[in-house]
C-alpha cells in the first residue's frame, strides 16, 4: 500500500503515551515496514509538513492541543537473536527484548524489567538505564535513517555519543533509529530471573501505579552539587544517596518539600518525588506548570537546576 494510503487524520495520541495526556496528531502513521519511514519523510516533506517520532510513549508529555504535522509512531518490532546478539527492531519494547534475552539464557537486560511501553528506538535515543545500567553498555550497532542525506546508514556503539541519558540521536533530530544490536552474555537461568525478580520487586515498592512518564529529572551530578551547593552536597553524602557520582533528582525534590505538590490533576508522586502521576483528568498543561513549579522552588531553595528526563511534543 502506498504511504499516503497509510496516513491518518486527527488521530489522539493520549492513547498512546503511559501519561494517557495529549491532543490529536494532524497527521499519523504507523510505521512497520522499512520503506515506509522513508516514505513517510518523504511525504511530510512534499506536504510542507513537520514530523516527529513516537516509540512507546512512556517518556513524554504531549501537548493538550496535539501536535501539527505528521506523528510517525515505530511499530517495526521484530527481535532475532543470534548467539549472544539480540537483534532488534527500534518499535520493539525493552521489556519483550529482555524477555527473550532471558528465555536464551542471556544476561544484560535484567535491569529493564518492569519499565512499561519503552521501545528500542525510545530507549536508545534518551540511554535508558536503572540500577547503575544502561542500554548503551550493550549496544553493538544502531541501524539510523539519516533524514538530510534521505538513506540508511550503520552507527558503531562509538558513533553513538552515548553518555547518561544522551546519545547523538538526541542531540541531532535527523538521525532516526530503526534498530539495534545489542551483544549480551551468555549466564545462568535461575541467576538472570532471580535478578529479574529482584529489580521487579524493588519496582514494586517505588515505582508509582498511576499513570506516569518515569522520571521526570535527570538526576544530578554529584560534582555539580558540590559546585552549587556544597550543604546540600555534605547532606547527600551522609544520607548515603551518592551512588556512582550521581544524586537521585527525586531526593532533593523531596528535600524541598515537594512531595505530594498538587496542581490541578498533577502530582508529585508519594511513592517516588521524581515521578509525576496523572490523578485523574491532568491536563499536559498541569504537568507542564508543576515541573516549572518543582524547578523553581529546587532552584530557589537550593541553587541547583534541574534538566527535564521528560521529552516535549507539540509545545
Ligand atoms: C513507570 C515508568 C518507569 C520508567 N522507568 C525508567 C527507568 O528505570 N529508566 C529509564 O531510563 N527510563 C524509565 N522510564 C522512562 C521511559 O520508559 C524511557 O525513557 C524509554 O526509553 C522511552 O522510550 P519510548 O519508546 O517510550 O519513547 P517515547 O516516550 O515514545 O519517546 C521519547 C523520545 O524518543 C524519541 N524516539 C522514540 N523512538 C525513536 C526512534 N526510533 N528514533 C528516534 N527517536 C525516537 C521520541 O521522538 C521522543 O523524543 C520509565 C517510564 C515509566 C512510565
Amino acid at each position: 500500500m502506498p504511504v499516503e494510503d497509510k496516513i491518518q487524520k486527527d488521530i489522539s495520541l493520549a492513547q498512546f503515551t503511559t501519561f494517557r495526556i495529549g491532543g490529536p496528531a494532524k497527521f499519523f502513521i504507523e510505521v512497520k515496514e522499512k520503506d515506509d519511514l522513508p516514505g513517510a519523510i518523504k511525504w511530510a516533506r512534499e506536504n510542507k509538513e513537520k514530523f516527529f517520532i513516537l516509540g512507546g510513549g512512556s517518556n513524554i508529555i504531549i501537548n493538550d492541543k496535539g501536535v501539527d504535522g505528521l506523528v510517525i509512531k515505530m511499530t517495526n518490532d521484530d527481535i532475532k537473536i543470534h548467539g549472544e546478539r539480540v537483534e532488534a527492531q527500534a518499535g520493539a519494547t525493552l521489556a519483550r527484548a529482555m524477555r527473550l534475552a532471558t528465555g536464551e539464557n542471556l544476561s544484560g537486560l535484567e535491569w529493564a524489567a518492569g519499565i512499561p511501553r519503552a521501545t528500542i528506538g525510545g530507549a536508545v535515543r534518551g540511554n535508558a538505564g536503572a540500577f547503575g545500567s544502561s542500554i548503551a553498555d550493550k549496544i553493538e550497532t544502531i541501524e539510523v535513517f539519516n533524514v538530510k542525506k534521505e538513506k540508511f546508514e550503520l552507527f558503531s556503539h562509538k558513533d553513538c555519543g552515548f553518555s547518561y541519558r544522551e546519545s547523538i540521536f538526541k542531540k541531532d533530530e535527523n538521525y532516526l533509529i530503526w534498530n539495534a544490536v545489542l551483544k549480551l552474555e551468555k549466564g545462568k537461568k535461575i541467576e538472570i530471573e532471580s535478578a529479574v525478580n529482584k529489580f521487579l520487586e524493588s519496582r514494586q515498592n517505588r515505582q508509582p501505579k498511576l499513570p506516569s512518564a518515569g522520571s521526570v529529572f535527570k538526576n544530578l551530578l554529584f560534582d555539580y552539587l558540590k559546585e552549587n551547593n556544597a550543604n546540600i552536597a555534605d547532606l547527600a553524602s551522609q544520607a548515603g544517596v551518592v551512588k556512582e557520582g550521581k544524586v537521585g533528582a527525586g531526593w532533593l525534590i523531596e528535600l524541598a518539600g515537594l512531595k505530594g505538590k498538587k496542581i490541578g490533576g498533577a502530582k508529585v508522586s508519594l511513592e517516588h518525588a521524581n515521578f509525576i502521576v496523572n490523578t485523574s483528568q491532568a491536563t499536559a498543561e498541569d504537568i507542564v506548570m508543576l515541573i516549572s513549579y518543582i524547578k523553581q522552588q529546587v532552584r530557589n531553595r537550593f541553587n541547583i537546576q534541574l534538566q527535564e528526563e521528560v521529552q516535549y511534543l507539540g509545545f
